[in-house]
């Protein structure tokens, strides 16, 4: 009980910090719509009782301008809070998307990566807008005053029939089982009822995630190249078609379901509804009731019915809600658990940062196996270094590692002699400028795109664009440093080509001028003559920083001060590129002889010996 206490609790706090004005606008507009029905039920019983009494035509036009008055009040009042809800929902929905886009963001890579995670992410994501979590808290909240109010202003005007000599015991009895009856049926059908739904909701979380990446297959540019040339499209449609029936079959069930609980309940206040109009009827025969109480009894007593009904709805839709309201702020909840040191790191015109890893071993979260082994290097300031390596030998492993995107498992980093740990994270990330290979531009502006922000040192930005070899086709762009990248948010945005994308990463990390700068197989995407440009120009380029260069290309580490061979998630060999080569078993000099192997053959293709 307490847990539902908190959890509610920690609800209203969320929708009021998030929008307290939509909050509020939505319980008051609700409380409207309860009072609203009960304006023309007193006035028009004591219209009728004051005609039959034979009063003056002062009184009658009295209580027919309350009537209209009140009830236009209330309507117009209704009718405001209702358009300040109905804006409110409105940026109630962004902010919400933004709450979830900070969350994605401030999460901790590796949690960003992990598949658990990701899923949970998209299931809220889903239940929101399915209309769960936040949202339907509003609504039911709403719901609830609604509902609250619409049984108390009926048992408010229906309490004077509950007076001595009005009816007897045993319609006041009848009249109490009755409503009894009603809030029973009510529980039950409710319950039935939110179970239908919210197993029809639940499934539809795991059917929308399906249907989106769906979606997103067939209507995506890139896989479009593969559903055309493999013949996909019946295969990708007849999944569509799976996925389509049996969300339907799943919907008609719910239906049905929910139209027998509407009916079950509706037959019931019905039949109470006759038994109510039986009961006023004899008791105005016997005298004891006006001919406008009648009408004001009827109409109450069936407010209070659908009153209780409707409460008994929405406490089990709230219920219900409960469930994923936890799920959502769990997931808001999930703390970062990577140790975030204060300790600064010191500004240094010089950039003598040196880090050396101690024997670093590492596994990803949830797999058994070691990406790396031992590892136990130092960067020694200024130095080029080249990490080379077959794939899955823990190249990229090593540099994520190294930016503190993921921790060691065991053994530590130490940047000027202290774990990196007890760095502030923000400031010990500044230190690097690096280019993944999976590195990803964004559809803003060329120049946004360099300088990572909003703010473009224009002509620093154009210096890195020569320098990262893109010069001239920065001034082929139509608008320079302007033009829209891309054409997500521009129809005129230019579509550069994987190579021109890489040259631009490369720009952004020399823009970034941070004392490491990291380039993982930088050349894999340009051509012969960009790839050539890059490596002669690569001394310059890293300056006097720390430079680190993953390649498969053993041709460009040569002009590296030391190569890292890695093995196994193992460092197997180390040294410049001539020594490395003389160790005739080792693992580099297999990798180098591979490679030239290859050119000899094309060579020998081109040159037949004879
Ligand atoms: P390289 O860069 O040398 O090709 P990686 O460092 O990417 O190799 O990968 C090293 C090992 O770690 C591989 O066996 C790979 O499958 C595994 N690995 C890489 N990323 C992840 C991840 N996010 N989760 C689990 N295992 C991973």
């Amino acid at each position: 009980m307490k847990e539902r206490w908190d959890l509610n609790r920690r609800a209203v706090r969320l929708l009021c910090h998030l929008d307290r004005k939509y909050f509020l606008c939505t319980l008051f507009s609700s409380l409207t719509t309860a009072i609203a029905p009960y304006i023309p039920i007193y006035f028009s019983a004591k219209i009728i009782d004051a005609l039959t009494a034979g009063a003056g035509g002062k009184t009658l036009a009295l209580y027919a301008a309350l009537t209209v008055g009140l009830a236009a009040l209330v309507g117009l009042a209704g009718a405001l809070l209702k358009m300040h809800a109905d804006v409110g929902e409105a940026e109630l929905d962004r902010l919400v998307d933004w709450k979830h886009a900070e969350k994605a963001m401030d999460l901790p890579y590796a949690l960003i990566e992990d598949r658990k995670t990701a899923l949970l992410r998209e299931r809220i994501e889903m239940e929101t807008q399915t209309g769960y979590n936040v949202y339907y808290y509003a609504v039911t909240a709403g719901g609830l005053v609604r509902y609250a109010v619409q049984i108390a202003a009926a048992v408010l005007l229906t309490f004077s029939l509950f007076r001595p000599g009005l009816l007897s015991a045993g319609a006041k009895l009848a009249l109490l089982a009755g409503i009894v009856l009603t809030a029973v049926v009510s529980v039950l059908t409710g319950r039935r009822y939110g179970r239908l739904r919210s197993e029809f909701f639940a499934g539809c979380v795991d059917d929308n995630i399906c249907g989106e990446k769906l979606y997103d297959y067939t209507s995506n540019d890139s896989s479009g190249k593969d559903i055309r040339l493999y013949g996909m499209r019946a295969a990708l449609l007849q999944k569509e078609r799976d996925f389509n029936e049996n969300f339907c079959r799943r919907e008609r069930t719910m239906n049905f379901g929910v139209a027998w609980m509407g009916l079950l309940s509706n037959f019931v206040t019905y039949a109470l509804q006759f038994g109510v109009y039986l009961l006023l009827i004899a008791a105005a025969l016997r005298g004891g009731l006006s001919v406008g109480s009648i009408a004001r009894y009827v109409s109450s007593i069936m407010l209070l019915l659908a009153g209780v009904s409707g409460l008994a709805r929405t406490i089990r839709i709230s219920v219900t809600n409960e469930e994923y309201m936890k799920r959502y702020l769990d997931y808001f909840d999930i703390p970062n658990p990577m140790y975030q040191g204060s300790l600064s790191v010191e500004k240094r015109d010089d950039d003598r940062y040196e880090v050396e890893f101690r024997d670093v071993s590492f596994r990803y979260p949830n797999t058994e196996a070691y990406a790396l082994r031992h590892v136990s290097m130092k960067f020694r300031i200024g130095e080029k270094l080249a990490v080379v390596g077959r794939n899955g030998s823990g190249k990229t492993t090593f540099i994520k590692l190294l930016c503190r995107l993921y921790d060691p498992t065991e053994g530590e980093i130490l940047l000027n002699g202290v774990d990196i740990r007890k760095y502030d994270y923000a400031e010990y990330q500044a230190l690097f400028s690096v280019v993944f290979q999976d590195f990803r531009l964004f559809a803003f502006s060329l120049g946004q795109n360099v300088t990572a922000g909003a703010d473009v040192d224009r002509a620093r930005a154009e210096v890195c664009l020569r320098e990262a070899g893109l010069g001239e086709r920065l001034l082929r762009m139509p608008d320079g440093l302007d033009t829209m990248l891309y054409r997500d948010f521009d129809p005129h945005g230019v579509v550069i080509s994987g190579g021109e994308a890489q040259k631009i990463a490369i720009a952004r990390a020399l823009y970034k001028n941070a004392p490491f700068l990291v380039l993982d197989e930088p050349t894999a995407a340009l051509d012969p003559v960009s790839e050539y440009e890059v490596y002669r120009k690569f001394n310059a380029i890293s300056g006097g920083k720390t430079a680190l260069y993953i390649s498969h290309r053993l041709a460009s580490c040569r002009f590296c001060d030391e190569i890292l061979v890695f093995s196994a998630g193992s460092i197997v060999q180390h040294g410049a590129h001539e020594a490395l080569l003389q160790e005739k078993n080792g693992e580099y000099a297999r990798l180098w002889h591979a490679q030239a192997q290859y050119y000899d053959d094309s060579l020998q293709k081109k040159n037949p010996v004879k």
